[in-house]
């Protein structure tokens, strides 16, 4: 079925301790629909400005993901610089120029209108909105994702993007941060009077916990020896977690949880190299051997 993204395109420059990089393709959009194009076909709602190179518009091109609705624009890319800590546990963030999402008015394309399934992925809420009110009748199922750039600075939006969406995607810092509680559980309590019927909340190096009505359901992150850069992890975790439903084509709670496997797996790809680079080279047997891998990781008797 039918995935549609909206969310930024960007360059980013990167710093971590196994390197450095000053420019390269990045932007939560960006991880979201190559992991995502694995299992299904990407519809695409971003922005890009004169900057943007025809190597890095290979990259879409080359995989299922429809560029009608990348718009081009004078002015340039979205750029964000981030620095991790010695641990990659904590990361700085140095520069966001919105740049040419400044002035962003998406507008659909007819064809992706019927979009079932829709992953509002990190950017202003009012465009998250903007793109969701054009799409045809209720969606299958919408995700959305977000981070505390936006829950400090348009909090108000953000709380009426959330009334329309069924599943919200965060980290956990930004879980306390939007709901003021700790206690992750009391947290997904909080949030549900907010809209969403599940909370994902992705912790990083500790896996990811899903909260709904069903209760909840954990999986671990895939253990490395050597992670080089966590950026794009959690735009990849929901790369996975929603292509893998929207090829499926439901949403029963045997289908969410494999889809936080392929979530997991995903985010774990990203992490081995810097920016896109490990995505770039992966192949869909690589993805189905690490699930399996998932599923012994994680079987025990009683
Ligand atoms: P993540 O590591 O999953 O938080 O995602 C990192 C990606 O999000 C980077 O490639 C950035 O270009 C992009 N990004 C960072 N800050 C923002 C923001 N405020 N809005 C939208 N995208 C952002």
């Amino acid at each position: 079925m039918s995935l549609l993204v909206v969310g930024s395109v960007a360059y980013d420059a990167l710093e971590s301790p196994y390197g450095k990089v000053e420019r390269t393709l990045g932007g939560a959009a960006t991880y979201f629909s190559v992991c995502a194009s694995f299992f299904t076909h990407v519809n695409l709602v971003a922005i890009v400005g004169e900057d943007f190179r025809d190597v890095d518009e290979a990259i879409f091109r080359k995989r299922k993901i429809d560029l009608e609705g990348l718009e081009r624009a004078k002015g340039k890319c979205f750029f964000w610089a981030g620095k991790y800590s010695e641990n990659l546990n904590e990361r700085v963030t140095l520069a966001t120029d919105l740049n040419v999402f400044a002035e962003f008015k998406p507008l659909l394309p007819e064809k992706y209108r019927n979009s079932k399934f829709v992953f509002l992925a990190n950017i202003a809420p009012d465009l998250q909105r903007d793109v969701l009110r054009q799409v045809n009748g209720k969606p299958r199922l919408v995700a959305m994702d977000t981070m505390n750039y936006w829950i400090e600075r348009t909090n108000a939006e953000l709380r009426e993007t959330l009334k329309h969406v069924d599943v919200l995607m965060i980290n956990d810092a930004e879980t306390r941060q939007l709901s003021s509680e700790h206690n992750l559980l009391r947290a997904a309590n909080y949030i549900f009077k907010m809209g969403p019927s599940t909370l994902i909340v992705k912790r990083g190096e500790y896996g990811a916990m899903m909260v709904d009505a069903n209760g909840v359901f954990c999986v671990p992150a895939f253990p490395l020896e050597e992670p080089h850069d966590p950026t794009g992890a959690g735009d990849s975790f929901a790369g996975g977690f929603m292509g893998y439903l929207a090829s499926a084509g439901s949403k029963s709670d045997l289908y969410l949880r494999r889809a936080m496997v392929y979530g997991s797996v995903m985010g774990s790809f990203a992490v081995e190299r810097f920016g896109l680079e490990r995505l770039l080279s992966l192949r869909r047997s690589e993805i189905h051997a690490r699930a399996r891998h998932f599923a012994k990781l994680t079987q025990f008797k009683l």
